[in-house]
């Protein structure tokens, strides 16, 4: 039997905390925090052996419907919305954080992408921003996964949070996800985040 249910802090919170200018330009913050990201693999409610399997979106076949909040047999949802900094711009004017037609650039709630106020941000120095989730409160609406696909680098996606999933036999979601982006896959490495480089999905 194998206690899967290690989650890695950075994973967990979504967030490195506040990066001086040095740490973000010369020791390769991005790179660093991808990689945290990418260790969220193995955190998990469940008891698992290793070689059991739990379900899993594939952000690249994810169109951001919607369904992720509301199909699931939680509420709120096991989905999160999981940040990627390796491939984050640090966008000031970041379209996952803000609506796109607001009149005014401002972060007031009103202007928030996100309905639950789930994305922090903190300034790293200049036009640069990191974004955190606080998954508390995100209850995987997707919303701000559609405006920073759309307008940015893809860098907040859905994954299926496996220290809240109970890794039903049949996934409520994956039955009505419109592009079947669900899958099994192995219980040891359960994420599929998004990378540097490729902007596709890792392990
Ligand atoms: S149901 Fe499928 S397409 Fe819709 S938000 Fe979830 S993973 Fe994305
Ligand atoms: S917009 Fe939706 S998916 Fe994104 S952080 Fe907020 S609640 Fe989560
Ligand atoms: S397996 Fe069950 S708990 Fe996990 S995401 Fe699907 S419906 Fe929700």
């Amino acid at each position: 039997m194998v206690d899967l249910r290690r989650v890695d802090d950075h994973s967990k919170s979504g967030s490195v905390g506040f990066i001086d200018r040095r740490s973000f330009m010369q020791t390769g913050l991005r790179v660093g925090a991808a990689v945290a990201l990418t260790a969220a693999a193995g955190a998990t409610a469940l008891k698992l052996h290793a070689d059991d399997t739990v379900w899993q979106i594939d952000p690249g076949l994810c169109v951001s419907c919607g369904l992720c909040e509301t199909e699931c047999v939680l509420l709120p949802s096991a989905v999160k919305c999981v940040h990627s900094y390796g491939i984050c711009g640090y966008c000031n004017l970041c379209f996952g954080y803000l609506q796109p037609n607001q009149t005014e650039q401002n972060t007031a709630v009103e202007n928030q992408m996100c309905p639950t106020s789930a994305i922090k941000r903190t300034l790293v120095e200049g036009p640069y921003y990191e974004y955190r989730i606080d998954e508390s409160l995100c209850v995987g609406c997707a919303k701000c996964v559609k405006g920073c696909t759309t307008f940015g680098n893809g860098a907040m996606h859905l994954q299926i949070r496996h220290d809240v999933c109970v890794n039903c036999n049949e996934c409520t979601i994956a039955r009505a996800c419109p592009t079947r982006a669900f899958s099994r896959r192995d219980a040891a490495t359960p994420y599929k985040i998004k990378a540097m480089g490729s902007g596709k999905e890792g392990t």
